[in-house]
């Protein structure tokens, strides 16, 4: 068969606007809605990339549930912020206002922020326990994270102004703070008036 003829067989694929296509969702008149989950002509033309992407979200998902893990902090891992333990108030003896921002510093390993939450001034007592929607262990979430962030501080793995700042303005509490000053002065710190 001529090439010619074979063209004209080709079947004839009508092009339908979006916004006249019945199988898309309806949006509101002048809307344009994008769909790019649903439309596989909206995704990335790149298959490999991606694929990346997802294998990329996986795995700091994943990074998120493990290393809590590994310190014995796997609670820490089903606070979904709802920040009901703020209502901890006068009830918490460190005056620690934010014991969802500790919770979450404690599930993402982020020793800046348990530090300049307070949360070296913990002293696990307890009271915030009964006002977690879940019930969460904060004390004793608390006090690993405590523990693994005066390691960290001797590693070096906090920067030095965090720890100069924290001890300046008292948020180290006495279960760390001479170990903590002395490393503190062995590099170099200033001494505290
Ligand atoms: S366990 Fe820590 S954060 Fe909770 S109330 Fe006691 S001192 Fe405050
Ligand atoms: S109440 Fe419990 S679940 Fe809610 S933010 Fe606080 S620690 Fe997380």
């Amino acid at each position: 068969m001529p090439e010619d003829d074979r063209d004209k067989e080709k079947p004839r694929v009508k092009w339908i606007p979006r916004s006249r296509d019945a199988d898309k969702p309806a949006a509101l008149p002048g809307i344009h809605r994008y769909a790019s989950f649903t439309n596989l002509s909206d995704r990335m033309t790149t298959p490999a990339l991606n694929r990346a992407v997802m294998v990329g979200i996986g795995a700091a998902v994943a990074l998120d549930v493990l290393r809590p893990i590994a310190l014995g902090m796997f609670d820490a891992a089903y606070c979904y912020e709802c920040r009901a333990c703020y209502a901890t108030l006068e009830n918490c003896p460190a005056s620690i206002t934010f014991q969802a921002e500790l919770t979450v510093a404690c599930r993402t390993m982020d020793y800046r922020r348990f530090i300049n939450n307070r949360g070296l001034l913990c002293i696990r007592c307890g009271n915030c326990n009964g006002f977690c929607v879940l019930h969460l262990d904060l004390a004793g979430i608390f006090g690993k994270m405590g523990l693994a962030t005066a390691r960290a501080v001797r590693a070096g793995k906090v920067p030095f102004d965090v720890l100069e700042r924290a001890l300046y303005e008292g948020l180290i509490g006495r279960e760390y703070i001479d170990e903590l000053y002395e490393w503190y002065r062995s590099r170099g710190g200033r001494r505290l008036a």
